[in-house]
């Protein structure tokens, strides 16, 4: 009691406010996945301080709310990435009020991460906000809008034009596959959608897909060679679709491979390589530079067609998460949801 009752002004303040935060425990009792109430206390030993204003929903989240691998350390608070001002930059180059946005650096599987009101992060993993965004617009394209601007970035770094072909983005509906529709049209590209949800064509005109096909086509097993059709393409599902893509890509055409929505092996040849100088590039946003994800997040900024990014998201409680992973693991939700932890 002497010792509560001696503590310094700031440290009692500091017991007493409750924040939420969503959290993964595994004990005897197994794996649970809950909404609990920390202090600034509980959270990890990093210089700076972050008021958290928006998270998103990601594939990735999906997976550790369903318990499937993922978190690799317990206790841990969710969420993959963030977006929010600092309270306290420590001696950082951040100050109080700076808007900051985090994407993966391994945030809800080593680190603790955006399910959360407050957070402690390292400065390193922090990009600064694009000025024009408002915070829930960052969240909206999250790290499924990243990556999908980080695949559009190989595509164009690797030489594909608009007047080059169509560009076929697989897993359509989903978060990486609207925002890459979104952006591949308003380059100039003509975009061809790939979804195994017919009943979101409408949706994914209004992105700017001009053609679809669907998913069922390109999951069953294919010809290791097939008629050429694409000069560029996104895939975010993997297995069978990626080998059918690989196999109809356009002598020197590119593909970029960044997601295994559909799974993670690659049952494919060697011919569209050797025969056809087809480039097939890995796309990974969790461990990508500070430099490259400044470069995504301002060409994020200056190319993303903000109306068309409102009509891609939707915006949920963090008390939803637990029926929103499995639905993301599903297939069933439509492009992105950001996730109001303030709500
Ligand atoms: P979503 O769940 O939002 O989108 C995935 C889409 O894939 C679904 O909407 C659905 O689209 C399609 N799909 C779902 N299940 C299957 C299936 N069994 N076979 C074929 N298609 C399927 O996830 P995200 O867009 O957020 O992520 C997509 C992938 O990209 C994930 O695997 C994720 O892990 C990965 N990713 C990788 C990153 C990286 O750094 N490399 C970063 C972010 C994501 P439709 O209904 O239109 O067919």
């Amino acid at each position: 009691i002497m010792d509560f009752l001696t503590l310094p002004k700031k440290q009692e303040g500091l017991m007493a406010e409750k924040f939420n935060a969503f959290m993964f425990t595994d004990n005897d009792s197994g794996r649970q996945a809950s909404l609990i109430q920390l202090t600034e206390a509980d959270l990890p030993d990093e210089e700076v301080l972050i008021q958290v204003s928006y998270s998103g929903l990601n594939y990735k989240d999906g997976l550790a709310i369903c318990g499937k691998g993922i978190v690799r350390r317990f206790p841990m608070v969710g969420g993959i990435d963030l977006v929010g001002s600092v309270i306290d930059g420590g001696q950082t180059e951040y100050i109080k009020g700076d808007q900051v946005i985090v994407n993966g650096w391994g945030l809800s599987e080593v680190h603790w991460g955006g399910f959360s009101q407050k957070q402690r992060l390292n400065p390193d993993w922090l990009v600064r906000m694009p000025s024009s965004f408002a915070e829930s617009e960052t969240m909206a394209i999250g790290t499924a809008g990243y990556t999908a601007m980080l695949c559009v970035l190989e595509l164009e770094e690797q030489g594909v034009q608009p007047e080059d072909g169509e560009i076929l983005v697989t897993g359509a509906a989903g978060g990486v596959g609207s925002v890459a529709i979104a952006l591949l049209s308003g380059l100039g590209y003509q975009v061809v959608a790939s979804t195994g949800r017919q009943e979101t064509h409408d949706y994914l005109r209004f992105l700017g897909a001009s053609d679809f096909i669907s998913r069922s086509e390109l999951s069953k097993a294919g010809r290791p060679f097939q008629k050429e059709r694409w000069a560029g393409a996104v895939d975010t599902v993997g297995t069978a679709t990626l080998a059918n893509v690989l196999a109809q890509t356009q002598y020197g055409g590119v593909v970029t491979c960044c997601g295994l929505a559909g799974g993670a092996d690659l049952p494919a040849s060697v011919l569209p390589f050797i025969l056809r100088n087809v480039h097939l590039i890995g796309v990974d946003s969790v461990m990508a530079s500070k430099e490259r994800r400044q470069h995504a997040w301002d060409r994020l900024e200056s190319d993303l067609d903000r109306n068309k990014l409102t009509q891609l998201t939707t915006v949920e409680p963090m008390s939803a998460l637990p029926q929103l992973g499995p639905k993301i693991i599903a297939g069933k939700t439509r492009g992105r949801v950001v996730i109001d932890v303030n709500q």
